[in-house]
């Protein structure tokens, strides 16, 4: 077989493309590939797929590809230009990329994949590219994959927000809790914040909204009251914030009594901090027994604790009718524990029940959103190289968007 033939069926060129010479480089590890046509083709006008002869043809241009074993491997073709009587003259599309991608479709399709198990940095070290290569592989990869985003009912939303920076700068997450992506990312934590995934949506699809999970706050209470039909009965303030609440309250609580032990010599709280923040069965094994003997000691954080535990419970009731009368135990016990953080915190909890009885309506957890939030810190984490809020936006639709992110399979059937 000769060499063209070889790299026509490796890289999957047909008709009327075919492959006039590869180049071999051995020094510098490096094939190159030419790429021409027949003569007499015609060829669609890409705006308007009009039928055109050749009219002349634009500089040859250059597409790294897939290795070809340890050989970087790139295509090279002089696209044809046609002139169209509507468009003028026009670069034909060529079918192993996108229109001014620099990758083959079938190399971008590998920096994706590659992008998908590591961070920028990582895969443009093993792919042999620079960040902004890499980079923009990923911006037009979401970019792609937001326009071909079909428009659906998405019927059970977690709203919440996220930290994007050091400082006050904040992104609202939208995520659909059944398919467990990330819908919709806006900036700060505004009502107008949330009113940018409303107004996105059609009629259909916000009559289509069954149930927000949310925090207790007011800004993303008021967007989804004056846009989702019926709003009032839908809002969900759910289990993971309303315990994040309860664990701050002991938080307080802890810090509160730890300087007063302190200043009496008394160091049983110090380093403690998050052992109370654990639920009894998520504590870790080499914390249990000091967390038993602190938990026995008469402490005011040990009380504050066991409240905040207790209300974990409610959530776990078959019946709305068991949940309020856990509900009304709960909260006189709280009122009355003169913890000062833990009677605020179960008075804003009170303030809001109506919606969080809504559970028992809705069965609506954020589990799911807990997963993806996981997900996002790690993206930050990797995220060294995110200059800045746009970019760690991307990284997030990149990876937890459900985004169709590959360039069209334009090319490659093995039957050559
Ligand atoms: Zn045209």
């Amino acid at each position: 077989m000769r060499d063209t033939e070889l790299y026509r069926y490796l890289m999957g060129i047909e008709s009327p493309w075919t492959i006039a010479r590869v180049d071999l480089d051995v020094k510098q590890q490096r094939v190159d590939v030419w790429a021409e046509h027949r003569r007499g083709t015609r060829w669609q006008c890409p705006e308007c797929d009009t039928d055109l002869a050749t009219y002349d043809h634009a500089e040859e241009r250059v597409w790294r590809h897939l290795d070809s074993c340890q050989f970087q491997t790139y295509l090279h073709a002089r696209p044809p230009r046609v002139n169209c009587a509507k468009h003028g003259v026009k670069q034909v599309r060529v079918p192993w990329a996108e229109p001014n991608a620099r990758f083959t479709a079938m190399f971008e399709r590998l920096v994706i994949d590659v992008l998908k198990e590591t961070d920028v940095l990582g895969a443009a070290r093993i792919l042999n590219l620079s960040w902004d290569e890499t980079w923009g592989v990923m911006k037009r990869a979401v970019a792609r994959g937001l326009l071909a985003k079909q428009r659906r009912v998405v019927a059970r939303i977690g709203v919440d927000e996220k930290a994007a920076a050091k400082g006050h700068k904040y992104i609202t997450l939208v995520c659909d809790i059944d398919g467990a992506t990330i819908e919709y990312i806006g900036d700060d934590r505004k009502t107008e914040t949330l009113d940018g995934y409303f107004d996105s949506l059609s009629e259909e699809q916000l009559a289509g909204i069954e149930a927000v999970a949310m925090d207790m706050w007011e800004p993303y209470i008021n967007s989804t009251l004056t846009h989702v039909p019926d709003g009032k009965d839908k809002i969900v303030f759910d289990r993971f914030h309303i315990m994040q609440h309860m664990g701050r309250a002991v938080d307080t609580v802890r810090k509160v009594e730890h300087r007063t032990l302190k200043a009496e010599g008394d160091e049983r709280l110090t380093g403690s901090k998050y052992l109370w923040l654990y639920s009894r069965e998520n504590l870790p094994e080499q914390h249990v027994d000091r967390f038993e003997e602190l938990r026995a000691a008469d402490l005011k954080t040990g009380r504050a604790w066991a409240i905040k535990e207790s209300l974990r419970r409610l959530w776990s009731y078959h019946r709305l009718g068991w949940a309020e009368k856990h509900w009304r135990q709960w909260y006189f016990w709280a009122t009355h524990s003169r913890l000062k953080p833990v009677v605020q915190a179960a008075r804003t909890v009170e303030r809001h029940l109506p919606n969080v009885m809504t559970f028992f309506t809705h069965r609506i957890t954020n589990a799911v959103s807990e997963g993806l939030n996981s997900k996002i810190q790690t993206i930050k984490k990797m995220a060294y190289g995110y200059r800045n809020r746009e970019n760690f936006k991307t990284a997030i639709y990149f990876h937890c968007g459900g985004l169709q992110l590959y360039p069209p399979q334009v090319t490659h059937s093995l039957a050559g």
